[in-house]
């Protein structure tokens, strides 16, 4: 049997973690095609952070959240640094009782998964994991030991390397400008180098761009762009003399970055509908750095001198603006699409690092078995159309 040829527009994190997965088949032939460098988007301002539990992914998805975190730890067992694991653990603070009732599910699931984890309601014992926090109006915290966060752009060239390993091609500072279409069936592309490609399968994992490129098979692929605006902070004139946890709180969250902390806008409390936090944009308009709006600060400053009230006096060392691509229900668009042969695997919001590796071994299957599976089902296209 000949081999199939699959062509993957976006060597981001879906887009190598699909690349690595579809390379374990023997008779997958795999190129990505990747404009500027391998998990230098969105996936490079990534916070990373792949939690045993958090709010994030709801706990029906805990099988995805599990075989991601165990890929990450496999990866940076295999070799140390290739997944950036930072082991700070996590908190997750109960706000309410529905927030509660979650992180409890977390927590057990966890635990029967034989991870470490308790729900404590001993404020003592909360202050002595985060000094910093306030623990006024708070039921209790969720805590693990054994996760923390890790760095996208590593894993993403770590699973490109992994591929390449196993036959695939990469192909980087190449812009994918055209895919052919005939008779609703996508039969191969065009690059910015001129060169034309013949593919069996294409799968766009354009991240935020994907609302361009779908338009290169007549699709308006249906994401909306929040913005995820990251402030660095240096903690007021001392080094942190704890481990700061990954801290999840229903509106925001922090996380350890070197010296400094991380804190950012939790992505489940964009409201697409507000101008201020959503939109449709032009990805290659973002700067670097910067690019941040004061509402966004001036919000995580009022959340922290609520919340941890030991570092609002932190000075901000710098700050970035991404987009998270998002459709409406904030879950992935994954697999067929209404044009033959033209696949998708983006729309990964604020969960992307999480999410890539469930979402490209159900989509390998997809593509190279076309079998599809309870993920495929729930995230599939057509859901949207609905
Ligand atoms: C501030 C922030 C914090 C986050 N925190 C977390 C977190 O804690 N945990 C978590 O799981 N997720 C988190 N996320 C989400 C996660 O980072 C994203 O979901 C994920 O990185 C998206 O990856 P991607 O591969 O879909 O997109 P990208 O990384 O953006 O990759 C898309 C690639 O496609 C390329 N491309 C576009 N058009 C073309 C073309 N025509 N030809 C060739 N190449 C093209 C681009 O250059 C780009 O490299 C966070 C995101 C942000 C911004």
């Amino acid at each position: 049997m000949g081999k199939k040829r699959i062509g993957i527009i976006g060597g981001g994190i879906s887009g190598t973690c699909l690349g690595y997965h579809l390379s374990l088949y023997d008779n997958a032939e795999v190129v990505v095609f990747e404009k500027d460098t391998i998990g230098g988007a969105s996936t490079a301002k990534s916070a990373g952070t792949v939690c045993l539990f958090d709010d994030s992914l709801k706990n029906r998805y805990w099988d995805v959240r599990l075989y991601g975190f165990e890929s990450y730890l496999k990866m940076e067992a295999e070799e140390k640094g290739s997944a950036g694991f930072d082991k700070t653990g996590t908190l997750v603070v109960a706000t309410d009782k529905k927030v509660e009732a979650t992180i409890k599910t977390g927590i057990a699931l966890a635990k029967a998964a034989g991870y470490s984890g308790e729900y404590i309601t001993d404020k003592g014992r909360i202050k002595e994991i985060l000094p910093d926090i306030a623990t006024d109006n708070i039921l209790g915290a969720g805590y693990t030991q054994e996760d923390g966060y890790f760095d996208g752009t590593m894993i993403s060239n770590t699973y490109a390397k992994k591929m390449q390993k196993n036959g695939g091609a990469i192909k980087t500072g190449v812009k994918v400008t055209d895919v052919k279409v005939v008779d609703n069936k996508a039969t191969g592309l065009t690059t910015s180098e001129g060169e034309d490609y013949e593919f069996d399968v294409i799968v766009d994992c354009t991240g935020p761009w994907s609302k361009f490129t779908g338009e290169m098979v007549g699709m308006d692929i249906p994401i909306w762009h929040t913005k995820a605006e990251a402030f660095f902070l240096c903690p007021p004139g001392k080094k942190l003399d704890y481990t700061f946890p990954v801290l999840k709180y229903p509106a925001f969250y922090g996380l350890r970055a070197g010296d400094n902390i991380f804190i950012c806008k939790s992505h489940l409390s964009m409201d697409l509908n507000n101008p201020m936090h959503a939109g449709q944009w032009d990805p290659d308009k973002l700067p670097a750095t910067g690019g941040t709006d004061d509402y966004f600060i001036d919000f995580l400053l009022d959340q922290l001198e609520m919340r941890v009230p030991g570092i609002v006096d932190s000075g901000l060392v710098s700050s970035w603006l991404s987009y998270r691509a998002e459709p409406k229900d904030f879950l992935p668009i994954l697999g067929k699409t209404p044009v033959e042969g033209y696949m998708l695997a983006t729309g990964y919001g604020g969960n992307g690092v999480i999410e890539a590796p469930a979402a490209s071994r159900d989509l390998a299957k997809l593509i190279m078995r076309d079998e599809m599976t309870p993920l495929l089902e729930d995230w599939e296209f057509n859901r949207l159309l609905k």
